[in-house]
């Protein structure tokens, strides 16, 4: 896809630190990292974002990620892992070709927590949508 950022990392026109590479997928390191460790791990193939990628695709790049994440653990040693990926403007999407963020976690780091207020919702609303979402037997 032309003028997509993640798209010339992945032909090597723009320069990335890589940390592995599957036949799909590449992971390489977030250039503005959250914390010290902070991976992305994108399709290839262009793709804006999940929506335009089919179950098989979403499952290898899942499972790029999961192996990244693994890597994140066994060499940083965090107290925890957030996987994390923004799909939309509306999601803080802020470039167009769907990544996964790998981000190593400590106590007091870079993440802001809670990064949403939960409260309790109303047991009809959270019901009635259930209904609606929940998947024909
Ligand atoms: P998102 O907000 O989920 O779309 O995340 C985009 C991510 O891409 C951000 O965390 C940026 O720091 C990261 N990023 C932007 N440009 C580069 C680049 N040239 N190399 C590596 N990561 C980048
Ligand atoms: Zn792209």
């Amino acid at each position: 896809m032309p003028d997509c950022l993640f798209c010339e990392i992945v032909a090597g026109r723009v320069p990335s630190v890589i940390v592995g590479e599957t036949e799909a997928t590449l992971s390489f390191m977030d250039i503005n990292p959250v914390n010290p460790g902070h991976v992305l791990t994108v399709p290839k193939r262009h793709s804006t974002d999940m929506w335009e990628m089919d179950a098989e695709a979403f499952a290898e790049l899942a499972a790029a990620a999961h192996e990244v994440a693994r890597r994140v653990r066994r060499v940083l040693r965090p107290e925890g892992v957030n996987m994390f990926m923004a799909n939309g403007a509306a999601a803080g999407q802020t470039v167009f070709h769907a990544h996964v963020h790998t981000i190593p976690r400590w106590p007091g780091d870079g993440w802001i927590d809670p990064s949403w207020v939960a409260a309790p919702g109303d047991p009809d609303e959270i019901a009635a949508i259930g209904e609606r979402l929940r998947a024909p037997r």
